[in-house]
């Protein structure tokens, strides 16, 4: 009798309780091995793409290849149109026309290619005891600590009073020389180690050492520094003025890794979000036929400060987009908006059982379990996010497992502990229906962040079921 009513009791929860599997449990063999391989695929882009501006151009080059041309406005496009609009090459929007035009609203994706880092200040070189060095201002939320002590590379542009642009990449080839913060040794740590982690490192202590060589000399003061001015000058031709019109950032110098024994995990730097980024647009080059509805995919810039300026999804460019593509149509871009859907790419916390205090078990996303979606993000009672309403997380539940897309839900963790959030209330705000939809990620925000390649897939995948 007993095992007769445990056989019940097991028959009730299978078809009762929630069942979320490992995707490495679901998923064939043979979907592992193309995970495997578009995972290759991803570790290139993000070797290529450190920064928003190197995102937006390795962006254009696989948009090339597959068919996509630049967007002319007022042009009137036709199904199956590819067409992609770089917004002052740091945001980039791309676009399959659907069989149905824009009459029905259009499928957003939207994912952002900014990451934390250390920008230079405007005034960045100066010489101290004979080493010259970079003031930094660091960019988005980093636990400082974190950059000391690895190699760091350089990219960017300075623009010169002439107007000229120069494009800064060095550290990132096998011969370029790298870029480090020093920080004190433990032998003389001990009031440092006394400080709060905030401030074991400062703001103002994340001077980046560029070189010691004096420029040989014995009459003049700050050598070092200006030997390296003469080094950029004879590079770049570029003064030290020249750095007021710059944008230079200081990034990690290592290149994506496969983690673990089983190499299921990749580490690098800037998976949030390149990882929505490169699987969202993917997922847009691949699109299979033509699309019921327009595909409308927004890589943006800014997210990691809060979306302010024009190429941050709070400035209208994305909205101008979609109004000129009604316009053309005759339609009101306001009709459009309304009637419209949008996945808000990003990534969320990914449940680390060293650290499981800051986690709630039961509504935490976890690594290789799939993409997860996250209802809401925000802070304290649910505020600064859209709270996707139970009918669009219904319609995204149903299309995830119409198309076996392994998928969790997950929230940025326990209660009031914390929070954050992502560009899905600015699209929100634009009345298009919308949710977060994104990759777990351990070690958020720090030099080298660990995905897993299950993960990165089923993410692809989903957004390819959304615009399908
Ligand atoms: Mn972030
Ligand atoms: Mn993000």
């Amino acid at each position: 009798m007993a095992t007769k009513k445990e056989n019940k009791a097991t028959e009730l929860q299978k078809k009762l309780f929630m069942k979320k599997k490992n995707a490495g449990l679901t998923m064939s063999d043979a979907e592992i091995k193309t995970a495997d391989k578009f995972a290759e695929n991803y570790k290139k882009f993000l070797d290529e793409a450190k920064t928003e501006r190197e995102a937006v151009k390795a962006a254009v080059s696989i948009l090339k290849k597959n068919g996509f041309s630049e967007y002319q406005k007022g042009k009137k496009y036709k199904a199956g149109d590819k067409i992609y609009y770089s917004n002052r090459g740091k945001a980039i929007i791309l676009s399959v026309i659907g069989k149905e035009g824009i009459e029905n609203g259009v499928n957003i994706l939207a994912a952002h290619i900014d990451s934390p880092r250390l920008d230079l200040k405007q005034n960045p070189v100066y010489e101290d005891t004979e080493m010259a060095y970079f003031k930094t201002h660091y960019y988005g939320g980093i636990k400082k600590y974190q950059w000391t002590t690895i190699p760091l590379s350089l990219h960017g542009v300075i623009v010169k009073s002439n107007g000229e642009t120069v494009e800064v990449n060095i550290g990132e080839d096998d011969k370029d020389p790298v870029f480090v913060v020093t920080d004190l040794l433990p032998h003389l740590a001990q009031e440092q180690m006394k400080r709060p982690a905030a401030r074991i490192i400062t703001g103002e202590e994340l001077n980046i050492l560029i070189g010691s060589r004096p420029f040989k000399d014995d009459e003049a003061s700050e050598l070092v520094k200006l030997n390296i001015m003469n080094i950029l000058f004879e590079k770049y031709g570029i003064t030290e003025e020249d750095f007021i019109s710059a944008e230079l950032e200081a990034v990690p110098a290592f290149k994506s890794k496969d983690i673990g024994f089983d190499r299921s995990l990749i580490g690098a730097y800037g998976q949030d979000d390149r990882v929505c980024a490169y699987t969202a647009m993917m997922a847009t080059v691949d699109v299979k036929g033509i699309p019921s509805k327009t595909v409308v995919t927004v890589l943006t810039d800014k997210e990691e400060t809060g979306s302010d300026g024009n190429t941050g999804l709070q400035s209208s460019y994305l909205e101008y987009f979609i109004y000129d593509l009604a316009e053309s149509y005759g339609k009101n871009g306001r009709d459009v908006l309304s009637a419209s859907k949008c996945l808000s790419a990003d990534v969320n916390a990914g449940f680390d059982p060293t650290f499981a205090d800051v986690l709630e078990r039961k509504n935490s996303a976890y690594v290789g379990k799939g993409t997860v979606l996250t209802k809401f993000t925000g802070a304290g009672g649910k505020s600064g996010t859209n709270d996707a309403s139970a009918e669009f997380v219904g319609y995204v539940r149903h299309i995830f497992d119409e198309n076996d897309v392994v998928w969790q839900t997950g929230e940025l963790g326990k209660v009031d502990l914390g929070g954050g959030g992502t560009v899905a209330k600015y699209i929100a705000n634009l009345n298009v229906d919308t949710i977060d939809l994104g990759v777990p990620v351990l070690s958020m925000h720090a030099p080298f962040e660990v995905t897993s390649k299950a993960d990165v897939y089923m993410t692809y995948k989903a957004f390819g079921a959304f615009i399908k």
